[in-house]
């Protein structure tokens, strides 16, 4: 995973234990030497289970399978992956516009199978979100997404979200707890910086 903690990552991880529940993630590679202190609170409060072992010393992979989710994977994920896979692996890794296709550093250290989710870039709670729906029975042609959205605070102020979102009922783009107002503040830094 990325250096560190930013704020946009806490808030992704919060959510992906929110969606998933703590028991069914794990985050792996952490730096050697990391301690609790070092984990922000909010992932602590939530039951982060972490290590900074890499994912084939956690995982006993003469025993286990594993799925990397690759957004340059040649086969498409599909509910009856379900029944193939033990782990599915997500780079903890900050999407860049375009991307640089930094997935692939995990591809050839782990050696294991792929799978892709479409052609375009998700959050990694996005992709973990529709990589549960697929693998609780909903095909990836049947889930409703939102492509870039644009984010908009007020009638002067949007930004453009270069990722694909999952769509909610109500036709909204699902986006981690807090982070609306996140982009808010970074945005308004960032006009800040100009003037
Ligand atoms: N920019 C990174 C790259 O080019 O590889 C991708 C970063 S993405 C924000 C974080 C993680 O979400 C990826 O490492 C991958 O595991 C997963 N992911 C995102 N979009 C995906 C897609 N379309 N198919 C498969 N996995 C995807």
């Amino acid at each position: 995973m990325e250096q560190g903690f930013t704020e946009w990552v806490i808030l992704e991880y919060c959510q992906i234990i929110r969606d998933i529940g703590r028991d069914n993630l794990i985050l792996t590679s952490l730096p050697s030497g990391t301690t609790d202190q070092d984990i922000p609170r909010p992932l602590r409060e939530l039951g982060l289970v972490w290590t900074t072992k890499e994912v084939n010393e956690y995982v006993d992979v003469s025993k286990s399978k594993l799925c990397l989710l690759d957004p340059r994977a040649e086969t498409d994920l599909q509910p009856l992956d379900k029944e193939s896979f033990d782990y599915f692996i997500f780079g903890g890794i900050l999407g860049d516009h375009p991307p640089r296709d930094r997935t692939s550093e995990l591809k050839k250290k782990l050696e294991c199978e792929t799978r892709r989710l479409g052609n375009l870039q998700m959050t990694t709670d996005t992709a973990v979100r529709t990589t549960k729906m697929i693998l609780e029975g909903t095909p990836f042609e049947k889930i409703e997404f939102i492509d870039y959205p644009e984010i908009r605070f007020s009638k002067h102020e949007a930004t453009e979200m270069p990722f694909r979102y999952v769509l909610d009922e109500n036709k909204e783009p699902i986006l981690p707890a807090g982070m609306l107002d996140l982009i808010k503040k970074d945005s308004e830094k960032t006009l800040d910086d100009f003037f």
